[in-house]
């Protein structure tokens, strides 16, 4: 019915009816849980650095604990919350209690936490401003906060958002595109761009596995990298051969099964404290 193309069709499909319904309710249902109790959570997973196999950092990853629906993945609410604008509010809690933990667990060890950026927290440009001040409340120095983006931002809106880069760059904190290699985002605009990061997206990795394996993309971006003087980070790393495999390439950092999933905070700081013990 979706693709009918008609009017009429659409206006009498009930299941079609059913699906805006959810979406207002689960909408509903979003902007009630940012304004209070604890159903949304952050997760986090380690980022291993290849060479040495220590944690250098987390990524933290939002969870919804809904009260009726259980656990709602993000992949199925990120896109609600950009389409009615409480990205902006779930992105400010994100980042908030991202950098919070971050405080709480560096210590001795300064750790870098990353945290997903969505595309239309880009169209705002007080977003640096707000970036700025999550850092000052919560005393985290910007460069050990890394914004992922997707190649979209470099892509989209682009004098506009290199002007956010640029600011956020100014502030010292770091940026990192995210999936890279998915989309369709150029040398040039790689090199225009103020990017510290490329995360090798995680469907190249899975092509080091395998009966098949195939090399050649993941290499070509980690020389991609080298070139520019960026950092690479291979992600959804789930074999002990694709780890081998990465390290020989010189991919600098590595995330995936392998080493951990994304965990509950308890869990997170204490793999950190004693890697061996988990
Ligand atoms: P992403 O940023 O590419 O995050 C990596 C996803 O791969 C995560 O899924 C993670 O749990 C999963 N993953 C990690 N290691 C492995 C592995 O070894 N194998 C496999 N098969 N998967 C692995 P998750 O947590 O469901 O997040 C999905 C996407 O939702 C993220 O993709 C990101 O784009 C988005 N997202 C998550 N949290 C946030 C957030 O706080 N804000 C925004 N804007 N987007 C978020
Ligand atoms: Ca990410
Ligand atoms: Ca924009
Ligand atoms: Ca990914």
């Amino acid at each position: 019915a979706k693709s009918a193309g008609s009017g009429l069709y659409a206006r009498y499909d009930p299941q079609m009816h059913s699906g805006l319904v959810e979406k207002l309710q689960l909408a509903a249902d979003l902007r009630r849980a940012l304004d209070n109790g604890d159903e949304l959570q952050l997760h986090y997973q380690p980022t291993v650095e290849l060479r040495t196999g220590d944690i250098v950092g987390f990524e933290a990853l939002v969870r919804w604990r809904h009260p009726v629906r259980g656990m709602i993945p993000p992949a199925d609410f990120i896109g609600l919350a950009e389409s009615t604008g409480l990205i902006r509010p779930l992105g400010q809690w994100v980042l908030a209690e991202a950098c919070r933990r971050a405080v709480e667990w560096g210590g001795d060890k300064p750790l870098t936490m990353a945290v997903n950026v969505s595309g239309r927290q880009f169209d705002q440009p007080d977003l640096p401003q707000v970036v700025a001040s999550v850092l000052a409340e919560t005393g985290l120095p910007a460069d050990r906060l890394c914004l992922e983006m997707t190649e979209s931002v470099l892509m989209t809106d682009t004098e506009e958002n290199l002007a956010v880069l640029l600011s956020l760059k100014e502030i010292g904190v770091r940026l990192a595109i995210d999936d890279f290699g998915t989309g369709y985002s150029s040398l040039a605009y790689l090199r225009r761009f103020p990017v510290d990061t490329l995360k090798i997206d995680r469907s190249f990795v899975e092509r080091l596995g395998g009966t098949t394996p195939d090399a050649a993309l993941a290499r070509t971006i980690v020389q991609l990298g080298q070139s520019l003087g960026m950092a690479t980070v291979a992600e959804g790393i789930e074999q002990y051969a694709q780890f081998l495999a990465l390290r020989r390439m010189g991919c600098d950092l590595g995330q995936g099964y392998y080493f951990a999933r994304p965990l509950p905070a308890e869990e997170a700081v204490a793999l950190l404290r004693d890697p061996a013990a988990v």
